[in-house]
């Protein structure tokens, strides 16, 4: 195996090169998003300048340049995902539509009073709030698996309810936005099918750190955000099974999603134009599948090592730091580390860094209940992507010393 040529990498992004007050930029905020490689800005800038029209309608050249490259953008997706077909691939403004778009579509055509909606505690919001509204909506109950105090979901708790008998949805993240956790996705999947429920996975944080094969998982709907995997921001994919999708009614009304219109009766396209109404975001897809071609060249699974090996070294030396906390100890984590400093306010901590060049996030992530859990506000939380160093994380160190100095 080549060695992972980190700088060779972060040559292909530009935005690394640049300065913050006179420090060179650390950018531990991919969790949020992350930056975007050369490659990617390049193929948005090439379509606008040589193959840019609106696609699926037009007969001449541009608009059949850039159909057939948006088309090919969705068989790159397919292939990533392994799914067994580019039907299955509904493209959208990201997880969280993604996953609205289950929720008022499937959910609501199938769930009744009694049903269960089963969720962790570590849910980002948009994987709570689109399965309260149609819990309301239809009368079923949203369920919480409880979370143990490593940040792990607690797996006899997990079981008992699934084995209730009444859960038609498991909405689960992969990979858990706030504290890094890894789920172990496959038992759960298999669990939720033997109960009867269909499975929805949140897979917006696992999409750039791991390779992610929904056939092999047997996920029915997972969904993902181009602008966490280096892609551009406001696209994203949902994968769906192909009885699912055909089955359920359409999401949003308009151009594209249709067969014939009349005022009596309208009919609808197959899937997955069906869920895709109005012009898209077409060179958001084109640029997507950059994205992933360009991961795919790294080798998703050298980054997935290289990522590793910095959240390792990130646990231990950030144990230096006298009264840090690390919250989510999780066996399986995905390049995410957060904490809290006795006494700090994370929002200290992120001025403090920010004055030194350190781009982390600090907040409650979109994941309030989670935090309550760990009877936080907030958390610092530094993310890591296939840009970063073990120097970078020594950065960090240096910056929380500075950090407890000023403020301890
Ligand atoms: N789920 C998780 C786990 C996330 O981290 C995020 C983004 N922070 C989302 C869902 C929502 O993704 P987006 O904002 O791209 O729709």
């Amino acid at each position: 195996l080549p060695v992972y040529d980190v700088e060779r990498i972060r040559a292909d992004f530009p935005i690394l090169a640049t300065q913050v007050r006179g420090k060179p930029l650390v950018y531990f905020d991919n969790a949020a998003s992350s930056q975007k490689p050369r490659q990617v800005l390049d193929v948005e800038r090439a379509v606008y300048e040589t193959s840019y029209a609106n696609v699926h309608r037009g007969v001449h050249y541009l608009s059949e340049k850039a159909t057939s490259a948006y088309e090919a953008a969705r068989e790159t997706v397919r292939a990533w995902l392994n799914a067994a077909s580019e039907r299955e691939i509904v493209f959208t403004r990201g997880t969280t539509e993604g996953l609205n778009l289950v929720a008022y579509t499937w959910g609501r055509a199938n769930l009744k009073p009694g049903d269960e909606i089963l969720i962790t505690h570590l849910e980002h919001h948009s994987n709570i709030v689109p399965w309260q509204i149609v819990a309301e909506q239809t009368g079923a109950r949203l369920m919480v698996v409880p979370v143990t105090d490593t940040g792990e979901v607690d797996q006899d708790a997990f079981d008992r309810m699934i084995a209730g008998g009444r859960v038609k949805i498991m909405a689960v993240a992969h990979v858990s936005n706030a504290l890094g956790t890894i789920l172990p996705l496959q038992r759960m999947i298999d669990a939720a099918h033997a109960a009867g429920a269909i499975a929805v996975i949140d897979g917006a944080q696992a999409l750039p750190h791991m390779r992610v094969d929904v056939r092999a998982l047997d996920a029915d709907f997972y969904a993902v955000s181009s602008h966490k995997a280096y892609g551009p921001t406001g696209f994203g994919v949902l994968y769906g099974k192909l009885p699912l999708l055909e089955a359920m009614p359409p999401w949003q009304g308009g151009g594209d999603m249709i067969e014939t219109v009349s005022f009596e009766k309208t009919t609808y396209a197959p899937p997955p134009a069906k869920f895709e109404a109005g012009t898209p975001h077409i060179v958001g897809a084109i640029a997507f599948a950059a994205a992933l071609d360009y991961l795919a060249a790294v080798g998703v699974e050298a980054v997935a090592a290289h990522e590793h090996d910095l959240t390792v070294y990130a646990h231990e030396r950030l144990r230096e730091i006298n009264r840090l906390k690390i919250v989510g100890e999780a066996r399986e984590k995905a390049g995410v580390v957060s904490f809290a400093i006795d006494g700090i306010h994370p929002h200290d901590i992120g001025t403090i860094l920010d004055q030194q060049g350190i781009a982390v996030r600090t907040g409650h992530h979109c994941t309030q209940p989670l935090m309550a859990r760990f009877g936080l506000p907030a958390t610092a939380r530094a993310s890591f992507g296939m840009y970063n160093t073990r120097a970078e994380v020594d950065a960090l160190v240096d910056g929380l010393r500075k950090v407890v100095k000023f403020m301890g």
